[in-house]
This record gives structure tokens, C-alpha cells and sequence, in this order.
């Protein structure tokens, strides 16, 4: 007896050694010893002002394709020409689809896979008469130290300064190596035609990318749990597909219903599907997430994170909890309309509802469709994709390694007290078009915003910090140089 509580005793010794040990060789993992980059001087007003100058474009894409003001576009993009005239003059630049803008910067070394650099020149609308907005949406109105407006981070930010880095550094006489490919949508808030177009031509000219380069990602500040700047890198992006189920019944007069009818079978149906989630749990962009914020976390949880062997049932049912961290690790099911029925006394022949999937990478359109269908088990309702819009979960990108590490370090040369965190974009970009040409794609903007702001993405009040906008321009200088040599 003694023995075995000995026995038991020299194990629980052990375990507890194990789980310290780590924890605390976790918390040393936080040095950067990347020398710090000289950046280039910006003069952030004046930065600020061509930004607000591009917001005041209103180059807003609505669903409805006839809506959208095409010729604006154009126009846009003869400011940008004149404005970014050193840039201009280095690529050549050509139209795709009429208002996508594919622009190749020749590299002298063809052997060098290309970088491609993404961001799309449209908006999600956005009007006064919305309430709540301080000052008008497409006034590009400056003030207390932000530019203001729809655009100003989702995607006019990253536009404008990477082209602000881009033309700074095309007026340096700078003669890349690597070919660098700039590549500018025109409807990624609608459907992403001009980036699916630029990345099909791409793949017919046979152009594999060493990497692309995208929005959905940046340096956060005010994240709950880790405190300090984290630097986001969006290296996996979910898939989309919005299912339509149509439930037919008899109709008729509701004194008499059947006992099958259209909006109750349609009910039972979502239950149904809601009541069977998508399997959900830590995949290996969560772990290293985990990994590279934890020496930045309280020692509880620094202590649960460096010894998932332990805790990790623990750990996911936290991120289980929160509803980003749950989107980020399993595919979402989100009933989103349901359309039926025309008068209180009269039965419905049909019931519609749509629900849109979030794809995580384990998932794919098919799966997921067959998994609906099983679960839904009624022959009375028809299950289809909508609109025929869907996109496959994207690939997982190299953590740690090929060109995350090159963008690691440019992150660690200019934000030196970032943390640098994988991390799954739960939203769609036009970059995932582009994984048909490459595994590569990481999402990540050089700008700092508090997390708070992230709701003003599509939301009320959208702004660009000046400070924030003016570093954005140094370090794509130096993104664009480095991919380039
Ligand atoms: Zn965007």
C-alpha cells in the first residue's frame, strides 16, 4: 500500500515537474533578435490625404450587378495612375474583366517564383442615413488622428498604402529581382469575379506564386487574453456555401391541415441540422495560434497551453465557448432567411430557407451538403446550393516555415514588440481564388487597429489611424523590397 502511494506520489511529482518545466520554457519564447529595419520617412498627412481622396471614390459594389456605378471605377483608377505615377511606370499594367487591374512589376531573375500582392478597390455600402456614422461615409473626413469612411481599413487602407510604399519604392530606382505581381479586384464584397479572372490568367500563363499576399490579417492591439501588439497572419480561410431548402406540402385552407406541412417540416429541419453540429476542435493553425500567444498570457492559462498533452480538452472547450475562436475551428451553420407562408388562415405549398456554412478546412461543399442531407432525412425537401456561389475552405498555408518566415521577419524588423500568431480568416477574401495557384496565401495588412475597431469593418464609423496608416507605408516599402530581393 505504502509503495503504491509512493508510486503514485513520485508521479504526481513527476506530472507537476512536466507541466512547470514547460510552462515556464513557454514564457521564455518571446525574444525577437531581428535587427530592427531602417524604414523609409512618410509624411503622414499627406499619406492621410490621399487616402481620404481614394475613400471619396465611391466604389461601392451592390448584389445586384446593374447597380454598381462602373464608370467610378475607371475613374478611381485614373487617380490612382496619376497619383502613383513612379508605380505605374515600373508595372504593366492591364485591365481584366474591364475593372480589375492586374499590374506585373518584370523581375530580372525568371527562375524566382513571383509574389503576389492583393487588395480590392471596392466597398460595401454605406450611407448617412444609416445613423450613427460621427461624419459622412464617403467624406474621407480627418480627425482626431483618423481618416474617416468606408474603405478606410476594408480595403482602401491596404490599397492605398501598399501603393504609397509601392511608388516610394519604384522612385528609389529599385530593379527587383523577383517578379512582383499587384493584383487590384473590383467586386470582392459581391463575388470576387475580377480576382477569380486575375488568378485563372495567371494559371493559364503558367505563373505558380512563391506567395500571395492579402487583406484579413494585422497587427491587433486590445485582444482579450493577450496583451500588447499581436501581429495576425491569416494563413487558412474558410470556405462558403449557403444551402436552399425548399419544403413542399399541400396547401389549403388551415382549418384542416394535414399533418405534414410545409413550414412545420421546415422548422424540423433546421432543428435537425442545428442539433448536429460539424465536428469542431483544435487543428493545427489553433495549436500554433495557441503557441504563439501563450508567452504572453497569464500563467494559468501559459501553463494549460504548454501542456495541451494535459489540458488541451480543457483549452478547446474554452475556445469552444467564445463564438470567433468556435467559427475559427469548425464549420459554422447559420440559418440566415426563411421565407413562407402569405396569410394567417391559409397553408403554405412551400417553405424556403437558407443557411449558410462556413467551411472549415477538415469540411468541404460536398461533405458538408451530404451531412444536411442525412441529417435533414425528408424527401420532401429539396436541399440545393444557392445561387451556385460556394467556395472550397482554402488551403493551410506553411506555418513557421517558406514564406511565412519571410513575412515573420519583416513583422519582427518593424513591429519588434508584436507577437507573430497564425491565425484562420473566418470571412472570405478575393486571395482565396488564388489557391489554385498556390498553397501560399497569407492574409495580413502592416497596419495596427484595436480589436475593438474591427467592428467598424462593414460597420458604422470604419477609420484609419494617421500614425497607424503612415507605418503601413513604411513597412509595405519594405515588404515589397524584400519580396522583390
Ligand atoms: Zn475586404
Amino acid at each position: 500500500m505504502k509503495k503504491i502511494l509512493l508510486g503514485l506520489l513520485a508521479a504526481l511529482v513527476v506530472t507537476v515537474a512536466i507541466v512547470v518545466v514547460r510552462t515556464v520554457s513557454l514564457g521564455k519564447q518571446v525574444q525577437n533578435d531581428v535587427p530592427l529595419a531602417d524604414l523609409i520617412e512618410v509624411d503622414a498627412p499627406q499619406a492621410a490625404a490621399n487616402l481620404s481622396r481614394a475613400i471619396r471614390f465611391k466604389t461601392v459594389t451592390m448584389q445586384n450587378r446593374a447597380d454598381t456605378d462602373w464608370p467610378l471605377f475607371l475613374e478611381f483608377q485614373t487617380w490612382l495612375k496619376t497619383t502613383y505615377p513612379n508605380f505605374y511606370g515600373v508595372v504593366q499594367s492591364e485591365q481584366v474583366l474591364e475593372y480589375a487591374q492586374l499590374n506585373v512589376w518584370q523581375g530580372s531573375d525568371g527562375a524566382l517564383a513571383p509574389i503576389v500582392f492583393l487588395a480590392h478597390q471596392d466597398v460595401v455600402p454605406a450611407s448617412m442615413s444609416d445613423g450613427g456614422w460621427d461624419y459622412p461615409p464617403f467624406d474621407g473626413t480627418i480627425a482626431d488622428g483618423f481618416v474617416y469612411g468606408r474603405g478606410a481599413i476594408d480595403d482602401k487602407g491596404s490599397l492605398i498604402a501598399l501603393l504609397e510604399g509601392a511608388d516610394r519604392l519604384a522612385a528609389s530606382g529599385f530593379k527587383p529581382k523577383r517578379t512582383l505581381i499587384f493584383a487590384f479586384g473590383h467586386d470582392e464584397e459581391v463575388a470576387g469575379r475580377g480576382a477569380d479572372a486575375i488568378s485563372k490568367l495567371l494559371e493559364a500563363r503558367g505563373i505558380k506564386p512563391y506567395a500571395v499576399i492579402d487583406e484579413g490579417g494585422a497587427i491587433l492591439t486590445g485582444m482579450s487574453g493577450v496583451p500588447g501588439l499581436l501581429a495576425s497572419i491569416g494563413v487558412a480561410e474558410k470556405g462558403y456555401l449557403t444551402l436552399k431548402l425548399t419544403a413542399k406540402a399541400r396547401g389549403g385552407h388551415s382549418s384542416t391541415p394535414p399533418e405534414y406541412t410545409a413550414i412545420g417540416a421546415l422548422a424540423k429541419a433546421i432543428t435537425k441540422i442545428e442539433a448536429s453540429p460539424f465536428e469542431n476542435g483544435r487543428d493545427v493553425v489553433m495549436t500554433e495560434m495557441l503557441r504563439a500567444t501563450a508567452p504572453r498570457m497569464p500563467f494559468k492559462q501559459r501553463m494549460a497551453i504548454a501542456n495541451l498533452w494535459l489540458f488541451g480538452p480543457l483549452v478547446e472547450n474554452n475556445l469552444r465557448s467564445v463564438d470567433l475562436t468556435r467559427a475559427m475551428m469548425g464549420t459554422s451553420i447559420a440559418p440566415t432567411i426563411i421565407d413562407a407562408g402569405f396569410k394567417e388562415n391559409a397553408l403554405p405549398r412551400e417553405a424556403v430557407a437558407y443557411i449558410n456554412f462556413r467551411i472549415h478546412s477538415r469540411d468541404s461543399i460536398e461533405s458538408v451538403t451530404e451531412h444536411v442531407r442525412r441529417v435533414v432525412d425528408d424527401e420532401n425537401i429539396e436541399i440545393s446550393m444557392n445561387d451556385n456561389i460556394g467556395s472550397e475552405p482554402s488551403p493551410v498555408s506553411q506555418i513557421g516555415t517558406g514564406p511565412y518566415l519571410w513575412l515573420e521577419e519583416v513583422i519582427n524588423a518593424t513591429f519588434p514588440d508584436a507577437l507573430v500568431a497564425p491565425n484562420t480568416v473566418v470571412g472570405g477574401t478575393d486571395s482565396r481564388f488564388f489557391a489554385r495557384n498556390t498553397d501560399d496565401i497569407y492574409r495580413f495588412a502592416p497596419y495596427v487597429f484595436d480589436a475593438s475597431d474591427i467592428a467598424r469593418i462593414h460597420g458604422l464609423n470604419e477609420r484609419m489611424n494617421v500614425e497607424a496608416f503612415a507605418k503601413a507605408v513604411q513597412v509595405y516599402y519594405l515588404m515589397v523590397e524584400k519580396a522583390g530581393g
